[in-house]
Parts: structure tokens; C-alpha cells; sequence
């Protein structure tokens, strides 16, 4: 019989690199249940939905555990608001580095770091080992290159030509930029998955760029919402990044898959949607986010069937029961290669949103991992090794970051 401790020691303390999530809130706005609601934070769901939200299996969850965290007993979502409340005001680094414990690094898809909401990226650093690492979400990027080429605007002036050389520069830019390692993708939450592999001509793409335009701008920006446009931007991004690999610099570009909010059209966020380019950008590293959740099997088989395609297996940690995420996880390990799976939380505002994914994910792995060994799929130390590189050296390796966990086995 195999001694099962160490295995379940590493899982549960192994320090992990978080491959993709967002910035917390600051202290004066973490209470602002207006606008951040707290029972958001284990469901899809808003607005009216939420309220039904509150009795899903996951959010049930989420209260039990959390009351381990707050350290007094809490029996629903008024009670956890008020515990979260006291924890803000009286201490809200101590919370955050609670919630944070165990997390090496982070690297932060900062989309919203205009918002004065939120604190900065580096404001992370105080909390983890590793300096925080960002990811630049690319049709954000297109809307403030969108922005530029407005307020610049010229009659007789190609808005296109201007704006695809704006586009191009800021991402040769962040290519060029160390504290900048990968991109991510919202194309599945805006027009879908089904990427064409070719671009539309420049006859067309700058009649949508003038719609755009002058459709006006919305609170934050212009909205990129047109098939032929964000699809372009993905090309651009991936045909930048193959180029860039050539000299020996990986950057990859993440896509959100699957699970979302209501603005996702369901059919179109199958990763599946993604096989055509991933065959086109075979020199471009492609991250599919949330495990393709609820098509993890597809996820897992472009995973094992495409190398540059890797799977990450976030936030279905806290957005799914947890019997669905021991079944996300033997989903996943079906097929794909254990070197090609990530591990994130997707947590964003609240530090408890990376409090329960890490800790809902390292409990579905030891679940998972420890009833492989004992069925004879694996040993022990195989199972130790695939545990430390989904939860630190498949990420070191992918983003090129070079850290180095400090965790003794033998302890
Ligand atoms: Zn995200």
C-alpha cells in the first residue's frame, strides 16, 4: 500500500502560480454590495437571476466553507456580508493575505484597471512571493486604440489604415514589454468561438470600423462588437505572437471558453468552435480558460491533439457543485496531457473568490489524484509530480517565468 501522505501534503500546500484572474478591490469599495455583491461570487448569474442563485449547490458550498475562513459560524449570505464587512474594516490586508496564502504569483488580466474601483496590479505584489505578472486583454486594447483613432479622426484619412497601425504598435508593444506575458480573449462573450481562420478585406473591415464609430461611445469606450473586427483583432494577435516566437519569446493568447455570464450565446463558447484557427496558428500558444466548462471533453481533446493548445481549470472552482469538479477534473484527464493543464481561480474584487477556488480545487485534486494511485493508474510520485505541475511549473514553463516554489517534500 502506498503512503498517500506526502501526495496529499504537496497537494494541499505545493505553492501554485495563478494563471489568470483579476484585481481586487480597494478598501473603501470592497463593501460596495451595490456594486460588487458578495453572493455573486459562486454563480453566473445577476440580476434578477441571482436571487435563485443563492440555493445552488455551489453557493450553499461556498457559505459553509467560507465560515472557515471568517472563523465563525455563518448561515447564509446576510451573515457572511456582515462577517466580510468586519474583516474589511477591521483588517483588510490580513483578509487578503489569508485569502491569497499559498498563491506564488499571479498573473492579472487587468481590463478594468482604468476603474478607480480597483486597486493596480502591482499593489498585488505585497502579497504573494513573485512580482504580479499581467495579461492584456486584447478587445479591450482595440477599443482605446478605437478611442485614439477617433480623437484623431481627419477627413480623408483611411480610419482603418490608421487604426490597424495603431492596433499593431501597442501589441508589438506589450510583446516588447517584460511585465506583460500573455493576452486574453473575451471573443467568445462577444461575437463566439467560430473564428474565421482568414480576415474579411480592408474594404469591409473599415466600413465596420466606421459603424463603430459612428455608433458614439459608450460610458467606457467604443463597443467592438462586430464579427469581422474582433475577429480580426484575434488573427492579428495570434500571427504577432507566432512571429514573436520565432525569437524565442512566448506570450499566449488565453481564451475565455465556455462557462460565462448571459452574454455568451452557449453554442458559440464550445471551444470545438476554436479548431480551425488552432490549426491555422500552429506556432501560436492558445490557453482555453474555465475547462471548457461544460465541454471539457472537447477542451481536453484539442489539448492532446494540438501542441500548442493548452487547458486551464478555472472557474468552474467555485461556479459548480463539487461533485461536478471532480468530473471536470477526470475530464480533463481523460485525454489531455497532465504538462498541459493551468491552474487559475479567475477570482476578481473579492479576496474570497480566490480563498474558495484555491482551496475547492486542491480538495478536488487530492480527490481525484489520490483515487488514481490506489486504483494503480499511477503512483504516488507520479501523482506528486503532476500535481506540482498543474498547480506551479506548467505555468512557469508556458509565461516563461522562471520561479522557483519554495515546498520540501520530505518536510
Ligand atoms: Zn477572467
Amino acid at each position: 500500500m502506498h503512503d498517500l501522505s506526502p501526495l496529499r501534503r504537496l497537494i494541499q500546500s505545493h505553492p501554485l502560480i495563478d494563471n489568470h484572474a483579476h484585481n481586487l478591490l480597494n478598501r473603501e469599495s470592497a463593501t460596495d454590495y451595490d456594486n460588487y455583491p458578495l453572493d455573486a461570487i459562486a454563480t453566473s448569474a445577476d440580476g434578477r437571476a441571482l436571487e435563485n442563485a443563492r440555493t445552488t449547490l455551489p453557493s450553499l458550498r461556498a457559505i459553509s466553507q467560507l465560515s472557515e475562513l471568517y472563523g465563525r459560524p455563518c448561515a447564509d449570505w446576510d451573515d457572511i456580508q456582515s462577517a466580510h464587512d468586519e474583516s474589511v474594516r477591521e483588517d483588510y490586508s490580513t483578509l487578503i493575505r489569508k485569502s491569497l496564502s499559498g498563491a506564488h504569483a499571479l498573473l492579472l488580466d487587468d481590463y478594468f484597471s482604468d476603474d478607480e474601483d480597483i486597486e493596480s496590479s502591482s499593489w498585488h505584489d505585497s502579497f504573494t512571493v513573485s512580482p504580479t505578472k499581467r495579461i492584456v486583454q486584447i478587445e479591450a486594447m482595440a477599443e482605446s486604440t478605437i478611442l485614439q483613432v477617433s480623437n484623431s479622426r481627419k477627413n480623408g484619412e483611411s480610419v482603418w489604415n490608421n487604426f490597424r497601425q495603431r492596433f499593431q504598435d501597442a501589441l508589438g508593444n506589450a510583446l516588447d514589454d517584460a511585465s506583460i506575458v500573455g493576452f486574453v480573449s473575451e471573443i467568445c462573450c462577444r461575437t463566439g468561438l467560430d473564428v474565421d481562420a482568414y480576415s474579411s478585406d480592408d474594404t469591409t473591415l473599415g466600413g465596420s470600423l466606421i459603424r463603430i464609430l459612428d455608433s458614439g461611445t459608450t460610458k467606457s469606450g467604443f463597443a467592438v462588437d462586430d464579427k469581422g473586427i474582433c475577429d480580426w483583432i484575434v488573427q492579428q494577435t495570434l500571427k504577432a505572437i507566432s512571429f514573436k516566437k520565432k525569437a524565442g519569446i512566448v506570450k499566449p493568447l488565453l481564451f475565455h471558453t465556455g462557462l460565462g455570464d448571459n452574454r455568451i450565446n452557449l453554442l458559440r463558447a464550445n471551444p470545438a468552435c476554436l479548431q480551425p484557427l488552432i490549426a491555422q496558428y500552429a506556432g501560436a500558444d492558445i490557453v482555453l480558460l474555465n475547462a471548457g466548462y461544460p465541454y471539457t471533453r472537447e477542451a481536453g481533446y484539442l489539448a492532446v491533439t494540438y501542441p500548442n493548445v493548452y487547458l486551464d481549470l478555472g472557474k468552474v472552482f467555485p461556479m459548480v457543485s463539487r461533485e461536478a469538479q471532480v468530473k471536470v477534473l477526470r475530464e480533463s484527464l481523460e485525454l489531455a496531457p497532465a504538462n498541459r493543464l493551468l491552474w487559475s481561480t479567475d477570482g476578481r474584487f473579492h479576496p474570497e473568490t480566490f480563498w474558495l477556488a484555491n482551496r475547492q480545487f486542491r480538495q478536488a485534486l487530492e480527490t481525484v489524484l489520490v483515487d488514481y494511485v490506489q486504483n494503480g493508474d499511477f503512483t504516488a510520485s507520479q501523482a506528486m509530480k503532476i500535481a506540482a505541475d498543474v498547480l506551479f511549473y506548467n505555468a512557469n514553463r508556458l509565461y516563461s517565468l522562471n520561479l522557483t516554489p519554495s515546498y520540501t517534500a520530505a518536510e
